[in-house]
């Protein structure tokens, strides 16, 4: 792979851009602010940027899509119609839909998510540290698909890659992601109605409650992508936290005093195993 045209120079696609410095001969991007292709031209990060993919040009071995979800498929047939790109791959948050898509369209793709954003979104939040360490996700069209040259590409930049199926990728993005945002939005929410009624909730807020809440300050506009994209697995994610919430309320209005220690141990137990795997692979990349 010599050539790598990087479509949505924002966070994740000047992240991509920046990490990928070194391994490709020449890294291009359309985009769709002009400011922001002239920016990452002065500082080297892109040999040249476009905006309109009948400029790009036509010998790029590998196209990354990094824009919002809606965007993917329509922006991977205007360049393969184009005839810009041998293989595509993404970044995109969810998975099934984006390879039905691209499938459908006969364009040659690999799906990609790397597991790793921030709540700010843009070129000027971009590094190429962000995607250190990160597990990425790549859901190849089928089983005999080669994915050896993208697994090269993400371990350069750092990242480790992760093959797996685009509907098993959904489902354990929807538990570890998507609700997850769900209960930080619905979090905060709270805290601002209760806010309303009593001015001293804002004054008690310390630093467990902005940590539980942090992704709510993500952009709106990708995680109602993520939403419209995702909504089968969101919603089985769903119903079964409101059949443990349910559990919670019934504990506390009983009173259930060891119900109430065990969920809490219980609880502790799997977070703390979580903590304990994601210093492990911490620790295993410094070494
Ligand atoms: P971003 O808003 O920072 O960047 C998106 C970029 O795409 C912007 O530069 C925008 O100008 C450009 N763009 C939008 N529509 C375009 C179009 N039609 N043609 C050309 N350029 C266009 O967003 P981001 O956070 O980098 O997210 C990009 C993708 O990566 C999304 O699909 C998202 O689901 C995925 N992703 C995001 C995160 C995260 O935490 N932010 C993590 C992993 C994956």
């Amino acid at each position: 792979l010599k050539k790598l045209l990087i479509v949505g120079l924002g966070l994740i696609g000047g992240s991509i851009a920046k990490a990928s410095h070194g391994y490709f001969d020449e890294i291009y991007a359309l985009n769709k602010s002009q400011g922001t292709l002239r920016t990452a031209e002065q500082e080297q990060v892109i040999v040249r940027g476009f905006s309109s993919a009948q400029d790009c040009p036509k010998d790029i071995d590998l196209v990354c899509i990094c824009t919002p979800i809606s965007t993917i498929v329509p922006l991977a047939k205007q360049l393969f119609a184009a005839g810009c790109g041998r293989l595509f791959t993404d970044a995109g948050s969810t998975k099934a839909g984006i390879m039905e898509g691209m499938n459908t369209a006969g364009i040659p793709f690999i799906g990609g998510h790397p597991m790793a954003g921030r709540e700010h979104s843009g070129y000027a939040f971009s590094s190429a540290g962000l995607l250190h360490g990160a597990n990425w996700v790549l859901t190849p069209s089928d089983e005999k698909q080669d994915t050896q040259a993208l697994q090269d590409w993400i371990t350069y930049m750092g990242a480790c890659p992760l093959v797996m199926n685009a509907a098993a990728h959904d489902r354990a993005a929807a538990a570890i992601s998507h609700l997850p945002h769900i209960l930080a939005s619905a979090l905060t929410e709270v805290a601002g109605e209760a806010e309303e009624k009593d001015a001293m909730v804002r004054k008690l807020a310390a630093g467990g409650f902005l940590d539980i809440t942090r992704v709510a300050s993500s952009d709106p506009t990708m995680w109602q992508n993520i939403f419209l994209n995702n909504p089968k697995y969101i919603l089985e994610m769903l119903r079964e936290a409101q059949n443990i919430l349910a559990e919670w309320e019934k504990m506390i209005a009983d009173g259930e005093a060891p119900a109430l220690y065990d969920r809490f141990a219980k609880t502790k137990a799997i977070r703390d195993s979580y903590q304990k795997d994601f210093a492990e692979k911490a620790f295993r990349e410094e070494v």
